[in-house]
């Protein structure tokens, strides 16, 4: 198997490009999941406190028999735990439910614009101190718009390494991409496969057909060729293994535009201007 291509982030650490997420993974299978994915060679794991699976995770890395250094892990903070006091409590919650004494990214899960009196900037310089003391190597934020990220940009320190959002065919998100690529924000393609919607249209199976491939390995292969870092999940093995087979080809400019043109700006999680948690 080709190895994962890595993506620097603008602090100098590492991310392999392709992960594996583990959203709605029921805790009892999430062991059995996240060791099938180790096996075939993922090795960034995606979870979050709210996920109810990071001690699974945790476990399936420790028994895998790879050290810790070599699995990238992140999670993130709570919609309940914004507050400086709570976001301590809830990081050193994490840490001890994946039996780690490190994260290599934490992140804000979720904006909340309506809730905190809007104030995700504490909330932000909280994590600073995680990173400062070596606890979260990364930190970052999820579903922030440039005018949140503007603000952390202006009243926060740290940049952020990264910024997670919804992206899919159907969701290019160029606004908030750009945003990113001009402060050096790596972007964060979360449901890359749209939660499997997008895997039956036919500009997607047309070309798919055409490389030999399946529908989901297009798509992903899609989100790498645009140079966005990705964890599509599964809980089949034989899923597990075909999302990641896909660096022994690459898709041509043209099709990369024409998977590009499905865009409607349609979401399938909340808009994070009105998400109250
Ligand atoms: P996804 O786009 O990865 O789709 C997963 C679904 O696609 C599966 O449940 C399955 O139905 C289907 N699928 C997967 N592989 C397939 C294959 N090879 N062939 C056919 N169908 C296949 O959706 P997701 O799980 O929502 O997103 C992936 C990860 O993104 C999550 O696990 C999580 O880590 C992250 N995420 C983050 C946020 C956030 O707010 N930050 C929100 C949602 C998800």
């Amino acid at each position: 198997m080709t190895a994962i291509p890595d993506i620097m982030l603008n602090n100098g650490q590492r991310i392999p490009q392709l992960g594996f997420g583990v959203f709605l993974v029921p805790p009892p299978q999430t062991e059995a999941a996240v060791s099938q994915a180790l096996r075939a060679g993922y090795r960034h794991i995606d979870t979050a406190e709210m996920y109810g699976n990071e001690a699974k995770v945790g476990q399936a890395i420790s028994r895998s028999g790879l050290s810790r250094g070599e699995v990238f892990v992140t999670t993130k903070l709570s919609n309940d735990a914004h507050r400086p006091d709570d976001a301590r409590r809830a990081f050193d919650g994490s840490l001890k439910s994946l039996g780690f004494d490190y994260v290599d990214l934490f992140l804000i899960h979720w904006p909340l614009p309506t809730r905190y009196d809007g104030d995700f900037v504490s909330t932000w310089r909280t994590l600073e101190e995680f990173y400062r003391d070596g606890r979260a190597r990364s930190i970052g934020v999820s579903n922030f718009q440039p005018h949140h990220l503007r603000r952390i940009h202006t009243e926060g320190e740290i940049t952020p390494a990264v910024n997670q959002i919804e992206v899919n065919p159907y969701l290019t998100q160029d606004g908030v991409r750009q945003f990113c690529a001009d402060h050096e924000i790596t972007v964060e393609a979360w449901s890359p496969l749209g939660r499997g919607k997008v895997l039956t249209d036919p500009t997607v199976t047309d070309i798919a057909r055409g490389y030999g491939r399946t529908p989901a390995q297009v798509v992903v292969r899609w989100h790498i060729e645009r140079g966005d870092v990705i964890f599509p999940k599964s809980v089949t093995p034989a899923r597990i293994s075909e999302n990641i087979d896909v660096f022994d080809f690459e898709l041509t400019g043209e099709d990369v535009e024409a998977i590009a043109a499905l865009n409607r700006d349609q979401r399938t999680g909340p808009d994070p201007d009105t998400f109250a948690g």
